[in-house]
């Protein structure tokens, strides 16, 4: 079978308000480098990754080709663009980008330990299954809450899954998939596997993440982060 082209959009447009820092926590320093650089790399030195559109807040484009893609010679980030408020918003520019691209790789700027192995087992995923997230099972009992805090539901933990990215999809499905959900002015999406399941219906396939794979959101992710790099 032929190899797929790939695009990566790589995600940086969130202002981090649950880490409390001035700086968005995407350019925070883990190991002296960016948190977004890690991530960046990852998908620069895949083999499986033909090109890179980075998606930024508005007005920290320059910032990022400066201090990051050029300095760091990040050569496969064909584009980088502005993204919107909410992290959809950003999704559906990165992919207005994307025409003509075979399998498009979603993945958060703040997650900055995905690596090749990860994009190899999103790759056979995606080529058999058409649309494929990174998880792992839950470790903990998850509760179902209502708006007072009492508990309403236990389920089974066997089948609970934490959802990480890259969130990979063939082109044609994860546009047509946004596509409907912006004509309908659909607004309470937390990840994209959530508009195909919703949008088209279709069966968003598991592959394994990793324990490791953490999305950096508050103080603490940087702790566990260093501790990461150092091992
Ligand atoms: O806010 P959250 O932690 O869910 O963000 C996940 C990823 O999406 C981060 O890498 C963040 O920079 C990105 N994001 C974005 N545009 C937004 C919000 C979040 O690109 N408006």
């Amino acid at each position: 079978m032929d190899k797929k082209y790939c695009t990566a959009i790589v995600l940086a447009a969130g202002s981090g308000k649950r880490m409390g820092t001035k700086t968005h926590k995407q350019y925070l320093l883990i190991g002296g480098k960016p948190v977004l650089y890690y991530s960046l790399r990852a998908f620069q030195d895949s083999e499986l990754i033909d090109e890179i559109i980075l998606v930024t807040g508005d007005g920290e484009e320059e910032y990022c080709r400066e201090t990051i893609v050029e300095k760091c010679d990040m050569t496969k980030v064909s584009r980088i663009i502005p993204g919107g408020k909410e992290r959809y918003e950003s999704v559906w520019k990165g992919l207005q980008e994307t025409k003509g691209t075979g399998c498009v790789f979603i993945h958060d700027g703040a997650r900055p330990f995905v690596d090749d192995e990860m994009i190899r087992r999103a790759y056979a995923c995606v080529c058999e299954h058409r649309a494929c997230v990174a998880g792992m099972p839950a470790k903990d009992t998850i509760k179902v809450v209502d708006k007072d805090g009492v508990v309403v539901d236990t389920p089974d933990r066997s089948r609970l899954w934490i959802v990480q990215t890259p969130q990979v999809f063939e082109n044609e499905l994860i546009f047509r998939a946004y596509e409907m959900l912006i004509s309908n002015g659909i607004t309470a999406v937390t990840d994209d596997a959530m508009v195909v399941e919703k949008m088209l219906g279709f069966p968003v396939r598991m592959f394994e993440g990793s324990y490791e794979n953490i999305k950096i959101t508050t103080p603490e992710d940087l702790e566990t982060a260093e501790a990461f790099l150092r091992k």
